[in-house]
């Protein structure tokens, strides 16, 4: 085993014109508070989508290396549960001043390997770091309680104690976001932590764990492993019985394989997975706030959010104004490098999903649908589909059944509301919906009618780090952020004692 380097090449390309460059990311595994080489010594090259040349190449953790991150986190658990909550605490807002410190490098560094436009990368610095903030303020409000049993004669203290070892695996479309979702209640919850990073991503992670060493991280509570075989990688941390927690963000069909390895040794596991939004739009909504919304619930990060608008069901009575409207802004988009200045779209995140866009559109025009604006791919170097938008998508149609993952926008026009609700709970997901209208009492039918763990009311992004964001069916179990988030890493422990007062 090599462990003899510090790892921390700069990413020397620049950000377009303005010349910002990104030093010091470290780009080797992070373990036992070390950073160090793979094992071998393998690396793996991370990319930018806008242009396909090669930004960093990356320690390839193997599942030595893995096991050898769930020992460090597993040597430190106990020290790390028994630290006063306040120095957890103090850990993570010790961390979220540094993201803010370096809120402007963490952008760069996620428009670079991920191809978001700047503006958005600033949105994720913000949205991500508060998951920080947060947590630190949870981690000193971890209660228990007191009960009295309904027959008098016994009293029950419940405690809450942190579950212990936690892996994280997240993914590629909000590199910073999905890590501190997990890794800052964790913490805080006094859970140490091994997390993967995606493979196309892996550079903010980095950054990120770097930051928390800076800020006073002792030595194993987090550990970071990049790795180009995921599978292999994982396999043997979640069949280690030390391992006590498994939490993912990614898809279903890889969530639900990990659920069925997790079963072995009974994890406590919190998945957040696919969505295939719906978006209505009902003859009431107001126009302007519905397009500007729906918009954004599309839109945002290129398309490349599992809360993304997939399927829009557009009112008969407001479908023609609609449409126009939405086209109108869809044509407004300019296409280019995320970095380059005026950049409102970036390019997809590899051949794959371009591949799969323009399969999508053109699989539904084939079915009938109406090709209003976009559908084809943009020719320019870089993973770029244009953005689309498609009118009276048919039934059958693979758009309405497959999660786009891309900027292409999916009309089904519906008469009433009971057949909008009943589209919409048309699927085997329920991570979230939109819904536009000015009529209260239908918003309130539709919060309790949709099969769906959030709901956009009138609004176009729900995700904020005080509210539970989770899904219901094939979408996922259990809630990141607000006080459920920490939930998921803590254990209840009920101690039943005698009545006090009994002679
Ligand atoms: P996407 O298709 O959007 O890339 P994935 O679910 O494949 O989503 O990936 C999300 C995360 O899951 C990434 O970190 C990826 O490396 C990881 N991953 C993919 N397959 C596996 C697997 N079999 N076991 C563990 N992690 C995996």
């Amino acid at each position: 085993m090599t462990d003899t380097t510090t790892p921390t090449t700069a990413v020397t390309t620049t950000v377009a014109d303005d010349n910002v460059s990104v030093e010091g990311v470290p780009t080797g595994l992070f373990i036992g508070g070390r950073w160090r080489s793979a094992s071998g010594g393998a690396t793996f090259p991370v990319r930018d989508p806008s242009t396909g040349e090669v930004l960093a190449e990356v320690a390839d953790a193997t599942p030595e290396d893995g096991i050898a991150a769930l020992d460090a986190a597993v040597a430190a658990q106990e020290s790390w549960a028994a630290t006063p909550p306040r120095q957890r605490s103090d850990l993570l807002r010790a961390a979220f001043d540094l993201v803010r410190e370096h809120a402007e490098d963490l952008a760069a560094l996620m428009t670079l390997e991920m191809g978001k436009p700047l503006a958005e990368a600033r949105g994720e610095v913000t949205y991500g770091g508060e998951f920080l903030r947060w947590f630190s303020e949870e981690a000193v409000r971890i209660g228990g309680d007191y009960r009295t049993n309904p027959e008098g004669t016994g009293r029950a203290i419940v405690l809450k104690r942190p579950v212990g070892p936690v892996y994280a695996i997240t993914p590629w479309n909000f590199p910073l976001a999905m890590a501190t979702r997990k890794i800052g209640p964790a913490l805080a919850a006094g859970c140490t932590v091994v997390v993967k990073p995606a493979e196309l991503t892996p550079l903010t992670t980095l950054f990120l764990v770097e930051l928390f060493r800076r800020a006073g991280l002792p030595d194993g509570v987090l550990n970071v492993v990049p790795s180009l075989d995921a599978k292999g990688l994982s396999e043997p941390i979640i069949a280690d019985r030390r391992l006590r927690k498994l939490t993912f963000t990614g898809s279903t069909p890889v969530g639900s394989a990990l659920l069925k390895q997790a079963a072995d040794n009974v994890l406590k596991t919190s998945m957040e997975l696919g969505g295939n939004a719906p978006l209505l739009v009902f003859d009431d909504a107001d126009l302007d706030t519905a397009v500007t919304a729906a918009m954004l619930a599309k839109f945002r990060n290129v398309g490349e959010a599992c809360t993304a608008a997939n399927r829009f069901f557009v009112q008969e009575g407001i479908a023609d104004a609609f449409t126009a409207a939405l086209t109108a802004k869809v044509d407004e988009f300019r296409i280019g490098r995320g970095s380059e200045e005026g950049t409102t779209m970036g390019p997809l995140i590899d051949d794959r999903a371009v591949d799969k866009a323009a399969r999508l559109v053109d699989d539904a025009v084939s079915r009938g649908a109406r090709l209003v604006t976009g559908g084809q791919r943009v020719d320019r170097p870089g993973t770029y589909y244009a953005p689309t938008v498609l009118d009276d998508v048919q039934p059958g149609s693979d758009i309405l059944t497959t999660e786009i993952f891309g900027p292409v926008v999916s009309i089904t026009r519906f008469a009433t509301e009971e057949e909008g609700i009943r589209l919409a709970n048309d699927t085997e997901f329920g991570l979230i919906a939109y819904a536009y209208t000015s009529d209260f009492a239908r918003g309130q039918r539709l919060a309790e009618r949709l099969e769906t763990g959030m709901l956009g009311l009138n609004t176009g992004v729900v995700s904020n780090a005080a509210f539970p964001f989770g899904g219901v069916k094939s979408s996922g179990l259990g809630r990141e952020g607000s006080h459920e988030g920490i939930e998921e890493y803590l254990e209840s422990v009920y101690v039943l004692t005698p009545d006090p007062f009994a002679a």
